[in-house]
């Protein structure tokens, strides 16, 4: 069911409306406050923006793709400031929390000025995608194609300003945006417990985006995953790689490095990319927490 079936259901499946009785002043005022009471202060939220580059919208579909997991998050934890497709508001604004999708193309000014206001604007920038990781497919682009022909090389946004946080996969998925948003939220309004379980959860992401991380490339998951033993022989980087620079061998990924033109997109799709002891120590409670705040 899709997030606006889910909306429309909701109001079809509704019974018929009888008619009431006028309120009485007194009664009226009452059910005012009470309703006042039910409404979250938006101040108890955290403010979000989203800032839209060279990106296909794919990380933006997966974003929506909560469901009512979104609109849970938008009730009560998230006040969504600007976004080109999602709300009407699309001038960057001061916010607590940035996602920012796609990768920049040097020759866009535009692109490059929005990129650096939305860094002064925000206290926590979070890549969202491969492409704005790592730059992914936007790497293919080394300028002068005939179809667009103004468009130079496109850059990873952490070659532009300071990142926090990377959300790798292309797109991430669904639930890792859903989990990071809710751990921005206990992060920055929650108690002692919420903030030390939030700083877990989170920590192998901002690492990823702290680290020697202007690209990624063969050796990354090389050095990272196979030769810590963390490799599963999933075949999810042969598969994501678009110059098959890797291929599965007796379930093993084999590397041609020559082939690799770093793109990043195997790295932002392996499972194992950002693989933390600590995490699956406190495992349980970080999930009790994301679940009871959807609740
Ligand atoms: Fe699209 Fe993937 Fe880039 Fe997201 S990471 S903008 S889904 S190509
Ligand atoms: Fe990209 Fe393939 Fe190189 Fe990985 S191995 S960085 S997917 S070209
Ligand atoms: Fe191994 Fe990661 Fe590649 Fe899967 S995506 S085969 S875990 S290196």
């Amino acid at each position: 069911m899709g997030l606006l079936d889910s909306v429309f259901k909701k109001s079809a499946g509704e019974a018929p409306q009888k008619p009431v009785a006028a309120a009485k002043p007194a009664d009226a005022a009452q059910k005012m406050e009470t309703t006042k009471k039910e409404v979250k202060p938006v101040a108890d939220k955290i403010t979000l923006g989203y800032t839209h580059v060279s990106g296909c919208t794919g990380c933006t579909v997966a974003l929506a793709d909560n469901y009512a997991g979104l609109l849970t998050l938008l009730d009560k934890y998230v006040d969504l400031k600007y976004m080109p497709t999602l709300a009407d508001a699309r001038h960057i604004q001061k916010v607590d929390v940035s996602f920012v999708e796609g990768s920049v193309c040097i020759n866009d000014k535009l692109a490059v000025e929005e990129i650096k206001e939305t860094r002064e604007k925000s206290t926590i920038v979070v890549a969202l995608g491969a492409c704005a990781c790592y730059g992914n497919i936007t790497r293919f682009c080394r300028g002068g194609q005939q179809n667009q022909p103004g468009h130079e090389a496109f850059l990873p946004i952490n070659e532009l300003i300071k990142v926090d946080v990377f959300i790798p996969g292309c797109a991430p998925t669904p639930q890792l945006i859903r989990n990071v948003a809710v751990m921005a939220y206990l992060l920055l309004k929650g108690t002692k417990e919420q903030k030390d379980l939030a700083t877990k959860y989170l920590t192998p992401l901002m690492n990823m985006a702290s680290g020697c991380s202007n690209h990624a490339c063969a050796c990354d998951i090389l050095t990272q995953v196979i030769n810590q033993g963390l490799c599963m022989g999933c075949g999810s980087c042969s598969a994501a790689c678009p110059t098959r620079a890797i291929t599965m061998e007796y379930g093993k990924p084999q590397l041609e490095r020559d082939m690799c033109i770093k793109c990043g997109a195997c790295v932002s799709q392996c499972p194992r990319g950002f693989f933390s002891h600590e995490l699956t120590e406190s495992y349980e409670a970080i999930n009790e927490a994301i679940m009871a705040a959807l609740q």
